[in-house]
């Protein structure tokens, strides 16, 4: 049986690898910051929580990292933690910076030192990007990073030390440039899950109101469970490489706002409000990515038009919203 170890199991991309990776059969063990006293509702809302073992540990502490590493000799390290939102990272640069980068390193010597044979992946993500010419759309993996916050920069630090670690150490690393991928899973703050979640509460009479910043945004957004296979699929591979992961399909923040008030035949002018507290001092105003190296290299199958993927947020965070208010009674 195959030993996965997972950090940030706690998040959307954690519940749904752990979930992939329990279905084929290997053990999971998931890394938890300690004293973490929020319920794992990720975990719970997918029927795993007793099915996978968990370890609380402070990632900073290199040591400590080193004792996990040698202790279990993963066949595979997925490193999904990180503070994961772009807007808190402008409010929060420091413990961004120090967290996604340092705790990057201590895996990367503890596999050098511990476990040379375990493979690594990194989750890096499209906003290492930035602010590049509408010549480089759609983005493909050669294109060079020029990160537009503290989050970027971060995430491209943790990237070109990955590759560092294969290229100077040999070591089974790789990094999967995930582009925007959205569920029910994702974080409260997230604009697209705060989109479907208060047009449900609105449309059920629990609110009135959606308040948002910049609608003119056009991204590259795909669907998380789908995703999550991209991440096992790169471990599979006699090659370590750098792999775009993304939908394809370029659109506007505001298309897909509008699209979920028709879908539940709301009134979208009466009910939206661009709220300018919630504007981005630095916004990214186009991205989005060429998936083609993925599909062939890897035989990744992904295949959800734009329609059919708010169709499924949808019917997902109802489900999640009735699961919530069970679980409460
Ligand atoms: P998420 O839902 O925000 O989950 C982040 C995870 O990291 C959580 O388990 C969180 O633990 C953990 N974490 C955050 N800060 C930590 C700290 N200081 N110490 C220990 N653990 C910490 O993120 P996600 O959407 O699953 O994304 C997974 C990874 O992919 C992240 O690295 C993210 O940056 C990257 N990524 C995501 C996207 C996307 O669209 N979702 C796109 C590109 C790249 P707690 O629950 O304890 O906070």
């Amino acid at each position: 049986m195959k030993l996965a170890i997972i950090t940030g199991i706690s998040g959307q991309d954690g519940a749904y690898l752990a979930k992939l990776l329990l279905d084929k059969g290997y053990k999971v063990l998931g890394v938890i910051r300690p004293n973490r006293n929020r319920e794992l509702s990720g975990l719970n809302f997918l029927e795993i929580e007793e099915k996978v073992d968990l370890k609380e540990l402070d990632m900073l502490n290199q040591k400590a990292v080193e004792k996990l590493v040698e202790e279990y000799q993963p066949n595979e390290f997925y490193n999904l933690a990180a503070q994961s939102s772009v807007g808190v990272s402008f409010k929060k640069p420091v413990a961004t910076f120090e967290f996604n980068t340092i705790s990057v390193i201590n895996i990367l010597e503890a596999i050098r030192l511990k476990s040379p044979e375990t493979k690594y992946y990194q989750a890096s993500s499209s906003e290492m990007f930035g602010n590049i010419g509408v010549e480089n759309l759609p983005l493909k993996e050669s294109v060079l990073f020029n990160p537009a916050s503290p989050y970027g920069i971060s995430k491209a630090s943790a990237h070109w030390i990955t590759v560092n670690y294969r290229e100077a150490y040999g070591i089974k690393a790789c990094c999967g440039i995930l582009f925007n991928h959205e569920s029910c899973l994702r974080g409260e703050n997230f604009v697209i899950k705060k989109i479907i979640r208060t047009a449900l509460e609105i449309k059920s009479g629990k609110t009135d109101v959606l308040e948002l910043g910049n609608l003119t945004v056009q991204r590259d957004w795909g669907y998380a469970p789908k995703f999550v296979e991209a991440m096992w699929l790169m471990l599979q591979q006699d090659d370590f490489k750098e792999y775009l992961i993304c939908s394809g399909e370029v659109t506007s923040l505001r298309n897909i706002a509008e699209n979920v008030f028709e879908k539940l035949e709301l009134d979208f002018d009466k009910h939206v409000k661009v709220e300018q507290s919630l504007m981005r001092n630095v916004e990214l105003d186009i991205i989005y990515g060429n998936n083609s190296k993925a599909k062939k290299e890897l035989g990744w199958d992904y295949d959800l038009s734009l329609n059919e993927l708010i169709d499924t947020l949808i019917k997902d965070e109802k489900e999640y919203m009735e699961w919530k208010v069970k679980k409460v009674n």
